[in-house]
């Protein structure tokens, strides 16, 4: 069976092309896939921000409909509506141990297949997915919105490893798309969340989902987050953008002593920090990275979208449909944009 696939094929240029799916394995599902959101590391490499291998059939953040399973597929059906997470074998090491995102042969979004393409391959109209990468969303949620799943569940694995507790202050840098998910987590889990962002277009969409918000245009962050907690500083700080200032902005906005920070955001080129290991070790404090998502947070992320534990639709940015692939990622390369969503599915 042929799909019409998006594919990268040279730094600005996507196109779709009509691409022979792989053989149903026994534990795959073939999915008609509704909507793909474009991911960051995607449009990165569009601009050429990013090295990725070419051609590239990307597309891991997508949703839709189970419409044929394999012969031992048993934990999704024909007629469920799914969206992704990442595949993993679930007999690996890491897996057994919980930690599926470790499973890196399996997961990486750069892997050859045979007939010359690299990647996933969700940006299409179906696609052949492993069925422990799916996850179940209730019927009636936009697509757009479902297929935020895989963001999503980043930032619950970020904040599970955090060590932020119900009650605590956070501060999250940056309110594009991972910095407000991941203030919609920690507000989830009964923080205080308050986020720092410039443009007015963010602060504005962070402020409509219930966030306080600070704008570093007017202000300086760093006292204005001393003021909002008494002198104090926060009990953690959420790195979301992928820029050498936020590190140092960070550790100040930060409580003295057993502050908490979680970096979260790569950034291209990568950003530098010059951290004094006294610091730490005086402050006590605790410097968490995080990047991926295990299955348990995956489960946790598709709760949080089937409750409507937020109006994770003010994250669409806007919907393309797929034959419009370039027109999609030129919009998504446009500062300050949140997800652009490939409509894959023609009526
Ligand atoms: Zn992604």
């Amino acid at each position: 069976m042929k799909a019409k696939t998006a594919v990268l094929t040279a730094v600005e240029t996507a196109e779709v092309i009509d691409r022979e799916l792989p053989e149903l394995g026994e534990h795959d599902v073939l999915v008609k896939i509704d909507a793909n959101n474009i991911c960051t590391s995607e449009y990165g490499a569009f601009n050429g921000a990013r090295k990725r291998p070419l051609p590239l059939v990307f597309g891991h953040e997508w949703a839709g409909t189970v419409v044929e399973v394999g012969s031992a597929v048993d934990s999704v059906a024909v007629g469920d509506y799914i969206a992704s997470g990442y595949q993993y074998d679930p007999y690996s090491e890491p897996s057994r141990e919980g930690r599926t995102s470790e499973c890196t042969e399996l997961q990486s979004a750069d892997h050859p297949n045979p007939d010359g393409y690299f990647g996933n391959a969700g940006c299409a109209n179906y696609a052949v997915a492993k069925e422990v990468a799916c996850y179940k969303i209730d019927k009636g949620i936009d697509p757009s919105v479902a297929a935020l799943l895989e963001p999503l569940g980043t930032c619950c694995a970020g904040f599970r490893r955090f060590g932020i507790e119900y009650g605590q202050t956070v501060v999250v840098i940056g309110a594009g798309t991972m910095g407000v998910l991941n203030a919609l987590v920690a507000k989830a889990h009964g923080c205080r969340v308050i986020i720092t962002e410039m443009m007015p277009k963010k602060l504005e969409t962070a402020a409509k989902l219930g966030l306080e918000t600070i704008d570093v245009s007017k202000c300086d962050p760093v006292e204005k987050v001393r003021e909002l907690t008494g002198g104090k500083g926060a009990d953690g700080v959420i790195i979301a953008v992928g820029a050498s200032g936020a590190y140092a902005q960070a550790l100040e906005m930060a409580k003295e002593k057993r502050a908490h920070l979680l970096i979260f955001a790569a950034g291209y080129p990568a950003p530098k920090w010059e951290l004094d290991p006294n610091t730490v070790h005086y402050r006590r404090m605790v410097i968490v990275g995080s990047y991926g998502a295990d299955a348990v947070d995956f489960r946790e992320a598709a709760s949080m979208i089937n409750m409507g534990a937020a109006d994770f639709s003010q994250l669409v940015e806007e919907k393309i449909p797929l034959d419009k692939i370039q027109e999609a990622f030129e919009e998504a390369c446009k500062p300050g944009m949140y997800r652009i969503s490939v409509q894959c599915q023609e009526d």
